[in-house]
């Protein structure tokens, strides 16, 4: 069994769905093939409950009819048959009937959830229609019956495992399978997602499940580039990562990968590849357990940090202070991205201000706080780079001329993380690149 994962601009265009279907039938073991939402939806639909919450249902009808015209246009291109036709149509009326029928009630955090599931939702039914009309076998597996989030709103990978192989034992002779991704359920039975860019945690977390020969996650690009092509001009392809270097970039800002979607594979030890849908012969990007090569692969940035500087002449050494300052973040489920302390000082970045208020009030009443908001982590990974001085010598001559506020080395072999003030992002890339890639 394999997993194969389509994002959003790969199932964006009608096109693009007959070349899943020409990629999946040429797979050489049954297949799960876990598609996103077509590209702009979920966008579409964090817009529609926005405005839903600020109580501007004129602007979200409108918003609604412009996707569901969008929909309209896309089913008259993708399926020629009649009565598949039909029946995509009366499938698209139930789901904006759902949109529209939500601008009558007020919104709740699940109701929200549920808007968002729209878009998967859409995207496999249609893909499913056009596998029908291509006389391809498949069947339809909901997400929603096996993908189970536990108490901590973590994937349940146990059940998950049990679910999903329950629900294969069902279709003995079926060789390709379709589900959503990023929707599951969480602990109380509702609807919910695996935050933004999820398809790819989805995918890893069912090749956990299965054992899957391999992880493939296709998309527009072709593997995991040095530095990030929304910003540099120059980027290439990185051959091979280890998991813990494909995590690393990940979770510091390379958007190709949700931020936690390495550990399942990781776990079960199964390959995953990164490749280009637009140009599925090109060798993308191999994770797996060995790094490939020593030295550095790759830089990533992470934007929206919040530092935290936690100062405290008297009682910072004391056993039990720095205890007490985690506590403080564990109470509020806000993780620390990086720390680094002094004799009267620790600073500490986070990258979610939902509690940051609380945080701060809590952090007032054992030390004097200051915090400095758009910040940007930039990360350096690769194998080894902080095991020898040289990789660090080279960073700092390269961004002499930026203004660097925090350093972490040490705390892993693989990463080098600096903290900058956002403003300097876009030169600090570019100074790496050639300063590090020599590009
Ligand atoms: P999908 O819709 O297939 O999930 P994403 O938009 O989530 O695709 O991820 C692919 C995009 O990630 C690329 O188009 C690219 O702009 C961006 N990206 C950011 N950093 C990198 C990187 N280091 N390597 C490759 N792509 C990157
Ligand atoms: N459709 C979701 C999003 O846009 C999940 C994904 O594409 O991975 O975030
Ligand atoms: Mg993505």
């Amino acid at each position: 069994m394999k997993v194969m994962k389509f994002g959003g601009t790969s199932v964006g265009k009608p096109e693009r769905m007959h070349q899943i279907a020409e990629l999946i039938t040429a797979a050489k073991e049954p297949v799960i093939v876990v598609l996103s939402a077509l590209s702009g939806t979920t966008n579409t639909l964090v817009e529609i409950s926005n405005r839903l919450a600020a109580s501007d249902k004129q602007s979200a009808i409108e918003k609604i009819t412009t996707l569901e015209n969008y929909y309209q246009n896309f089913i008259h291109d993708l399926l020629q048959d009649a009565s598949i036709l039909a029946r995509a149509n009366d499938m698209l009326n139930e789901h904006f009937e759902f949109l529209k029928i939500t601008q009558k009630i007020s919104l709740s955090d699940a109701l929200n959830k549920d808007i968002l599931a729209q878009g998967e939702l859409m995207s496999t039914k249609l893909f499913s229609l056009f596998l029908e009309q291509a006389k391809i076998e498949h069947t339809l597996l909901p997400a929603l019956d096996f993908m189970i989030l536990d108490q901590n709103e973590e994937p349940d990978l146990a059940l998950i495992q049990e679910k999903l192989n329950g629900l294969l034992e069902n279709y003995p002779t079926i060789n390709i399978f379709v589900t959503q991704g990023y929707i599951c359920r969480n602990a109380k039975g509702e609807v919910d997602n695996l935050k933004r860019g999820g398809s790819d945690y989805t995918a890893s977390l069912i090749a956990a499940a299965l054992k899957a020969s391999v992880c493939e996650i296709w998309t527009d690009i072709d593997g995991m580039h040095n530095n990030d092509p929304r910003v540099v001009d120059k980027t290439v392809a990185i051959e091979q990562l280890s998991f813990d270097e494909a995590a690393e970039l990940a979770y510091f800002g390379a958007k190709i990968l949700h931020p936690t979607c390495i550990w399942p594979a990781q776990q079960e030890n199964i390959p995953v590849k990164l490749l280009n849908t637009m140009q599925p012969t090109a060798l993308g990007t191999v994770i797996k357990k060995e790094a490939g090569s020593v030295g550095v692969k790759a830089v990533a940035a992470k934007d929206n940090i919040i530092a935290i500087k936690i100062k405290s002449s008297r009682m910072l050494l004391a056993y039990g202070f720095l205890r007490k300052i985690f506590e403080v973040f564990e109470k509020y489920k806000t993780p620390i991205d990086m720390i680094t302390t002094s004799e009267v000082a620790v600073s500490v970045t986070i990258d979610s201000d939902i509690h940051l208020d609380e945080i701060i009030t809590e952090l007032n009443n054992i030390a004097s706080v200051e915090v400095e908001q758009n910040q940007t982590i930039v990360s350096i990974v690769g194998n080894e780079i902080a095991k020898t001085d040289a990789v660090l010598n080279k960073l700092f001559q390269s961004i002499n001329e930026i203004p660097v506020t925090m350093v972490s080395y040490g705390g892993s072999p693989h990463n080098i993380s600096l903290l900058i003030p956002s403003e300097h992002k876009t030169k600090t890339l570019q100074l790496i690149n050639k300063g590090l890639f020599d590009l």
